[in-house]
């Protein structure tokens, strides 16, 4: 199962009360990964908090965190074997977000002068299925193609055209015929109505006077 992280944080999760005077190379960081698995709400796209999904336990020198390419190659087997996406970008922002919080700590170590042998983060991750994520994108979608053609729809006067007032579409410029329908927008300018459905779908306005209509 491919998961896809929606949010992540890095904490520090235990007290550091040692007080050794460890050179800050020898510093163990030991970090907990947890993978919290949410649901998106359809109707609101937010996603439901829950509780631990899985987690796994990994340690390396506190040097690695300033060689991106090393950590990547210690986390990435851990994330994977959560089932972690580990090529989407959310990913890479909790490889940097692990780097400054741990580097972050060892700095203020660094001005009290002394360490601790031992650092221990927890990065927590909370993350939807792939599948979960592209149907709520499909069901976004839609919802947005069904307000423009509601949009779309409030906008055109449907109208027979009558003789004497033949006109060409400005977007095919055909010739709209006599006793043949034709949508109206607001401002009277008067095209066939798939020619001016799809220009509405790309644009917001009308394609002669260019003026963009409010409902
Ligand atoms: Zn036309
Ligand atoms: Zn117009």
């Amino acid at each position: 199962m491919a998961l896809v992280p929606i949010s992540s944080h890095v904490r520090e999760s235990r007290t550091l009360v040692e007080n050794l005077p460890v050179p800050p190379g020898n510093v163990r960081v030991n970090l907990i990964i947890e993978v919290r698995l949410c649901r998106l709400d359809s109707v609101t796209g937010n996603a439901s908090s829950s509780s631990i999904f899985s987690s796994r336990y990994v340690y390396f020198n506190l040097d690695m965190l300033r060689h991106y390419g090393q950590l990547r190659q210690v986390l990435d087997p851990k994330f994977m074997e959560l089932g972690v996406d580990t090529s989407s970008i959310p990913y890479i922002a909790i490889v940097m977000k692990i780097m400054e919080r741990g580097l972050e700590i060892r700095r203020m170590r660094v001005s009290y002068g002394s360490y601790s042998s031992n650092m221990w983060l927890t990065c927590e991750v909370r993350a939807v299925t792939v599948a979960e994520l592209e149907s709520e994108i499909e069901s976004n979608n839609c919802r947005i193609a069904d307000i423009r053609e509601s949009r779309i729809k409030a906008m055109l006067n449907m109208v027979e055209v009558e003789g004497g007032d033949e006109e060409a579409c400005a977007i095919c410029l055909e010739q709209l015929e006599v006793g043949f329908e034709a949508a109206r927008m607001p401002c009277s300018h008067g095209f066939h109505a798939d020619c001016i459905r799809n220009w509405l779908r790309q644009n917001y306005n009308c394609p002669v006077c260019r003026c963009i209509p409010t409902n």
